[in-house]
This record gives C-alpha cells, sequence and structure tokens, in this order.
C-alpha cells in the first residue's frame, strides 16, 4: 500500500460501524428499475417481473487472492465486482445489482476503506449495476471483501455450462494469459523492490499485462453482440480459472469430449514476448493461467459464418463425443490430454 505519509488517517473505530457504513454508501444512487429498495433497510427489495434473477458471489481474502502491496484498494474494488459480474454475464444476463461485504482489520484506516469503495463506485457506475446492500464488520488480521452479484434474463435466453454437443464450435472472447503474466511482472517487481526500496521500475512493455490483472473488464458487452448476430451459445462460462480447467467444465457437464487447437490460441503481443523473455510457454499461460475473465462458449457449426468476421471472437477448436476425450492439438499435430492443473507436456497419447 503506497501511503501518503503527511496525510491524517482517520481510525476505523472513531466512525463506529453505522458511521462507517453511512459514509461509504451516501454516494450510491439507484438506477435499475429493478431495485425496489436498496441499502437502508434490514434488506433490499427487487422485481424482476417477468425475468429471471441470476445471482452469484464471491470471497476475496487478502492473501490468498490479492496482495496489497501492489494491487491499489481502488482497484480491488473495481476488480472485486468485476470478477462477480463476468459470472452473470457468463450466463448470458444482464447484471443489475450487488452486494458488498467487508471485514475490516484495524491496521485500515477510513482513507483505505474510502479508496476500496472508490474502485466499487467506479464499476457499479461503468457497468450500470446497483450497489444495493451488504455487511460491515471487523476482522483479526487483514482485509476480506465479498460481492455477490444479481442479474436478469429471459429464461429462454440463459446458457448453462451443459449445453454443448459433438461438432460444436469452441468460441473464447479477447485474448488470454495476459492477467496472469502481469501477476508474474508484479510479483517480479515487488521482489526487486523489496531488494532494493529506491529500484524504480520501467514497466512500460508490461502495460497490457498489468492492466489485465489490476484493471480487469468483465464482458459486459458478449450478450448483446451474440443477440444482434442472432446467435445464441449452447453453453458458456467465463475464464477465471485457465482455458484448460474451464474447458474441461464445459466438456464434463455437457458430456463431449474437445479438441483445442493450440494456434488457434488468441494471444496478445504483449504475452508473446513476455512468455520469451521469461522463458514462459504461452500456451501453457493461456491453458493454465486464469484470471482473464474472458467468456468461453459454444456454437452450433451453423452459425459459424454470424461469428467468423467477428474481432470479439476467436474458434479455437471443436467439441467432439465424449469417448475422443479433452485434447490439445499442438502446432506439431500431436495430441496431448488437456489437464485441469496445467497440462504435461511429456504425456502425449501418441
Ligand atoms: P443489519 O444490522 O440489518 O445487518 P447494517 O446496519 O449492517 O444492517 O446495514 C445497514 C444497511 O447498510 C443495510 O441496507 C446494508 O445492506 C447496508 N450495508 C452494510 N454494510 C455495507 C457495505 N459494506 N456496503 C454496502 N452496503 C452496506
Ligand atoms: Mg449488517
Amino acid at each position: 500500500m503506497i501511503e501518503d505519509k503527511n496525510k491524517p488517517k482517520t481510525s476505523l473505530a472513531d466512525l463506529g460501524e453505522f458511521g462507517l457504513i453511512e459514509h461509504l454508501t451516501k454516494n450510491f444512487k439507484i438506477k435499475q428499475e429493478s431495485t425496489l429498495k436498496g441499502i437502508g433497510d434490514d434488506a433490499a427489495v427487487l422485481d424482476f417481473k417477468d425475468k429471471k434473477a441470476i445471482i452469484s458471489t464471491d470471497l476475496l481474502i487478502e492473501g490468498i487472492h490479492f496482495d496489497l502491496s501492489y494491487m491499489p484498494l481502488k482497484h480491488l474494488g473495481y476488480k472485486a465486482v468485476m470478477v462477480n459480474l463476468s459470472d452473470i454475464y457468463a450466463m448470458n444476463a444482464t447484471a443489475t445489482q450487488v452486494t458488498i461485504s467487508i471485514a475490516v482489520s484495524n491496521r485500515f484506516p477510513l482513507e483505505a476503506i474510502e479508496e476500496l469503495y472508490e474502485g466499487i463506485y467506479a464499476a457499479a457506475k461503468t457497468y450500470n449495476v446497483d450497489v444495493i446492500g451488504g455487511d460491515t464488520t471487523s476482522s483479526t488480521k487483514g482485509l476480506l471483501i465479498s460481492v455477490t452479484a444479481i442479474g436478469q434474463a429471459n429464461e429462454e435466453d440463459i446458457v448453462y455450462r451443459n449445453g454443448a454437443k459433438a461438432n460444436d464450435l469452441l468460441v473464447v472472447t479477447g485474448d488470454i494469459g495476459a492477467a496472469y503474466l502481469g501477476f508474474q511482472v508484479l510479483e517480479r517487481e515487488k521482489q526487486v523492490f523489496q531488494a532494493d526500496p529506491n529500484n524504480q521500475p520501467d514497466l512500460d512493455m508490461y502495460t497490457y499485462l498489468i492492466e489485465r490483472q489490476l484493471k480487469p473488464e468483465a464482458r459486459r458487452d458478449v450478450s448483446g453482440l451474440l443477440k444482434e448476430l442472432e446467435v445464441k451459445p449452447t453453453s458458456m462460462i467465463d475464464i477465471s480459472d485457465g482455458l484448460s480447467s474451464e474447458i474441461i467444465h464445459l466438456c464434463k457437464q455437457s458430456e463431449v469430449g474437445c479438441n483445442l487447437y493450440e494456434d488457434k490460441i488468441p494471444l496478445d503481443q504483449q504475452v508473446i514476448s513476455t512468455c520469451e523473455e521469461f522463458n514462459m510457454d504461452s500456451t501453457t499461460i493461456a491453458l493454465s493461467g486464469g484470471e482473464d475473465y474472458e467468456l468461453l462458449f459454444t456454437v452450433s457449426q451453423e452459425d459459424f459464418p454470424k461469428i467468423k468476421a467477428n474481432p470479439n471472437f476467436t474458434v479455437i477448436g471443436h467439441m467432439t463425443d465424449a469417448s475422443e476425450g479433452m485434447n490439445l492439438i499442438t502446432r506439431s499435430n500431436e495430441k496431448i490430454a488437456l489437464k485441469a492443473q496445467g497440462w504435461n507436456s511429456l504425456e502425449s497419447e501418441e
């Protein structure tokens, strides 16, 4: 945490729980028609009329999911919301509300929590979701933040993980692997800084990677893009773990196999150059890295003409009969079984 040592800090104990809640939440405005009651009562009240409600929740713990030595609190607040909205978008739904629960130790002054809430506020504003409640409590050590995201969708538009069929195309949005490399770059800089605090890092070469790690954006646009193209995915998931483990989820739940083509995986130029620098294999990073918050989905072959020219989408493989297994087809045309935790390039089927 980079702190301005000259600025006086306000102790959370001085405000008390209710003072803190009031202070943090006073700027939130209700924009969604479906929010009948937001913050301020025992519970929020929502009305989705003829739509279905979609709910997802995540818990982030300091030292496990984030490291405040390089994660600014504002970014953490933003990311905590993104992680959850991504799950709503992965159901092909619209995100409408979030609740925010925090547990804070007395190590954090009010100004730190204000920063966290600046990020939450920015995310809620940009993604047009109402903050409708939460909980505030103390922790003996560190910061915990839990976000619940709520969304809505027409029943017929909802896309589950289990609808993929053999021969469906496997499609990914954006590019993969950058967030994990951003994490690697930040970890390396942290170590360099700890060894010599005067060492000013030059991170110009890694801007995209660091942004993908510290300020990810959820794919709010995809549901609308697909609707415009008149494509309904047969299955969908967001890529919070690596590509490999998400593909395995789709395959297992849909009871199909798949062939993923190594040469089709979309990689940013910074991912390619940084992998070379770090002596890492870009395919391994894409398969096992995670935190990209892109969407992975399957569409029927008939829909290929509708998506093929769209720069948001890359066809990376196709589903097969379950008996064929889940495979990576390498650049040298070798077939390797996909593994949830990375993949062992020595273990070839042939
Ligand atoms: P209760 O005692 O019923 O749990 P609280 O006093 O904790 O109520 O909360 C008062 C209101 O403020 C509720 O609407 C609650 O959802 C909201 N709230 C509490 N903490 C937070 C937070 N960290 N962020 C957003 N809203 C919060
Ligand atoms: Mg409470």
